[in-house]
């Protein structure tokens, strides 16, 4: 497939999609305390997309190759889960717990895609300096994605501020988006500079590093669609999706 470069009218729909995703996600991550279940964070982010009009994207969304559906709206992973745990009525946070929100929307056919890690109550302080650097590491990846810049560039750039300090997860990795929620190229977390696709003006991207506070290695779950670390450690999400311009990018996911 090949990367898509989306239309001014295109663009103008996924920057209203993503500013309505920012406001969403942001409601729900407002809402994440001790003792409530990812369920009815789940059922908080449905109701409030719904009421924009757009559509959860990774509801009933089943990949190539996946033995079944995503059964919710959002994926709510919490501390040794990286990404893409089902929210369940019996999964209740506690104070302590790192939760990472990963969101898709639908708006007026276009996609977006946009994920935060946040804490519950009081966190550790190693789990607080997990969230920093994930975040500014994907803040990172967003300042080298400037046009004219290569998909490698977005890598090494991560994985050079990350420098070895925390695990990056390598079989996961960012993505065009836009027309579909996942489109061509691939944006992994870690590079050559000036290696791969290059950034060109119209495409747009997400980019999502998810660091571990141990190794890279991740192992899949029995309910076939939780990605956990393979070492028990904590992990954190960030990601934002971006439109490639002439110069810096401009952050789609924002309000
Ligand atoms: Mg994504």
């Amino acid at each position: 497939m090949a990367v898509i470069i989306k239309t001014k009218e295109q663009i103008e729909i996924i920057r209203e999609g993503g500013k309505i995703l920012a406001d969403v996600l942001r409601k729900v991550a407002k809402k994440v305390a001790p003792g409530i279940s990812t369920y009815e964070l789940d059922k908080y982010a449905f109701d409030l997309i719904k009421e924009k009009g757009g559509t959860p994207a990774f509801l009933n969304y089943r990949p190539e190759g996946a033995p079944k559906a995503f059964p919710a709206s959002i994926c709510i992973s919490v501390n040794n889960e990286i990404v893409h745990a089902i929210p369940l009525k019996t999964r209740i946070l506690k104070e302590g717990d790192i939760v990472s929100l990963d969101l898709g929307l639908k708006y007026k056919g276009l996609f977006t895609d946009h994920a935060v890690t946040v804490a519950v109550g009081k966190i550790s302080k190693k789990d607080q300096d997990l969230l920093d650097k994930t975040k500014k590491a994907l803040e990172v990846g967003i300042i080298a994605a400037c046009g004219g810049n290569t998909v490698g560039d977005i890598g090494h750039a991560i994985e050079s501020f990350v420098n070895r300090k925390y695990g990056i997860v390598r079989e996961l990795s960012g993505h065009g988006v836009g027309v579909k929620i996942h489109e061509d190229p691939y944006i992994p977390n870690y590079g050559k500079a000036g290696k791969g696709q290059k950034l060109i003006p119209g495409m747009i991207i997400a980019i999502e590093p998810m660091l571990n506070i141990g190794k890279d290695n991740i192992v899949g779950a029995s309910d076939d669609w939780t990605i956990k670390t393979a070492d028990g450690s904590h992990s954190a999400h960030f990601e934002h999706t971006i439109l490639i311009t002439e110069g810096d990018a401009e952050i789609l996911t924002m309000i």
